[in-house]
């Protein structure tokens, strides 16, 4: 169990300033002064940049990516639960969603089960269209998005950050959030703690792919996806298909498609089309990492280890904490709270009983199991808590 104190990390100091004082040449313009700096344009760094500046903060996002749709390595599947709870999803333009009334869920025999909840559905997306449109409602609210700009240290100075900029400006912010995802720079630069267990994932998208529509097709196996499962859904313009494993340290090439393909084809066919597109990608899931703020910074989303064990979804955390994240800044740039990173950090989900199913998953996972006990009540119990399980609560209070 995190206490906040280990949440939380003293500052680093530097004494030479990497942002010079302007001169007669520059004029000022190579420097910008900021309220908030988030390094990302992703779910996380999107939603809190943009909730800060609805606050009233001057907001920049600087993104190493030149379009935050480009080289995406998720599938993009938000949960009903973060379209309840996050209220701009409320103005995400239909033509980029579509329902996903349920899940099949198929043992390793390919013996299957239908699991439904009252009222619940997945929203499967167009997820680069989705960023890229979330980069515009941003910029809409007063965020300046800077694309292809890569963030690469940060020092305190003087009581606020310094962050220069390869080819661009030097830029002094109050306060930083770190949405940089699994690997963040964040994190290296200000000293803060780095994911270190992950799921791998690749998913191929495909045009004509033929399959049972409106579900979300789930494989278990061992030998093909130890630690997690193979998927497959009629996605937004495409069909997906993809499959994730645990990775250890001789796994880099260990995860491929074929096997999943050709042990699915009498129930998914992806066409004879080859994929017109891959995305793959890393999955931290050690649960929220043990120092994840010090003064005046914090990490949210992937880089703060804030995925679910179990099902490896993070956009809705991604998001919810995001939002979140952005009004605590904003509260205390105003002067109303103190550090976020304090407190808010506390509100950071533990993941206990997901971490305990993982931890069991990892040493335990049998097909055998899977074979015979799919169709009981219990298991079918258990899974419908894994994927429609509802959670959530109020911010703490500073
Ligand atoms: C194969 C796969 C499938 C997945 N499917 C789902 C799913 O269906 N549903 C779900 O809920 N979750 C899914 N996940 C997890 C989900 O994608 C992540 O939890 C989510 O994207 C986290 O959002 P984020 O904003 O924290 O980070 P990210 O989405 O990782 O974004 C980080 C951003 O920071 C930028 N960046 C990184 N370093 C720098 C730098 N130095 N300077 C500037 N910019 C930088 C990156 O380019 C990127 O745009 C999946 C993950 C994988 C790998």
């Amino acid at each position: 169990m995190h206490t906040s104190s280990s949440l939380f990390s003293p500052l680093p100091t530097s004494s030479t300033a990497p942002c010079p004082a302007p001169t007669a040449a520059s004029s000022g313009l190579q420097n910008i002064k900021v309220d908030l700096l988030v390094v990302g344009a992703s779910f996380a760094g999107l939603a809190c940049a943009r909730a800060a500046a609805l606050a009233g903060l001057s907001v920049m996002v600087l993104e190493k990516k030149t379009s935050a749709g480009a080289k995406l390595h998720t599938t993009g599947i938000i949960v009903k639960d973060a379209v309840d709870s996050v209220p701009w999803l409320a103005e995400v333009p239909p033509a980029l969603v579509r329902r996903i009334e349920g899940v099949r869920l198929y043992a390793p025999n390919m013996r299957h089960v239908d699991l439904h909840a009252p009222g619940y559905w997945f929203w499967a997306t167009d997820a680069p269209a989705l960023l890229d449109w979330m980069v515009d409602s941003a910029r809409a609210s007063g965020v300046d998005v800077r694309l292809g700009t890569l963030f690469e240290q940060a020092l305190w100075m003087d009581g606020r950050w310094e962050v220069p900029v390869m080819h661009g400006p030097c830029i002094t912010a109050t306060y930083i959030v770190g949405a940089d995802g699994p690997h963040s720079r964040v994190a290296k630069a200000l000293g803060l703690s780095r994911n270190t267990r992950f799921l791998y994932g690749v998913e191929h998208e495909y045009q004509g792919a033929r399959m049972a529509p409106d579900l979300l097709h789930c494989f278990i196996d061992r030998k093909l996806a130890p630690g997690y499962i193979g998927w497959a859904l009629d996605g937004v313009g495409v069909s997906q298909i993809g499959l994730a494993r645990r990775m250890g340290q001789d796994d880099a090439n260990a995860l491929r498609l074929a096997p999943l393909l050709k042990k699915i084809e009498s129930v998914v066919t992806p066409g004879d089309a080859p994929p017109v597109a891959v995305r793959a990608g890393m999955i931290p899931c050690g649960g929220v990492l043990p120092v994840v703020a010090r003064e005046r910074a914090l990490l949210v989303g992937d880089a703060a280890g804030m995925v679910s064990p179990v099902t490896a979804g993070g956009i809705h955390t991604a998001l919810q904490h995001g939002e979140r994240a952005g009004e605590a800044v904003a509260r205390f740039v105003r002067g109303e709270v103190g550090d976020p990173a304090t407190w808010f950090v506390r509100s950071y989900p533990r993941f206990l009983l997901k971490r305990s199913l993982r931890w069991a998953f990892d040493h335990f996972q049998s097909d055998w199991m899977f074979n015979h006990l799919l169709g009981t009540p219990q298991m079918r119990r258990m899974a419908e808590l894994i994927y429609f399980h509802r959670k959530g609560g109020p911010l703490p209070k500073n």
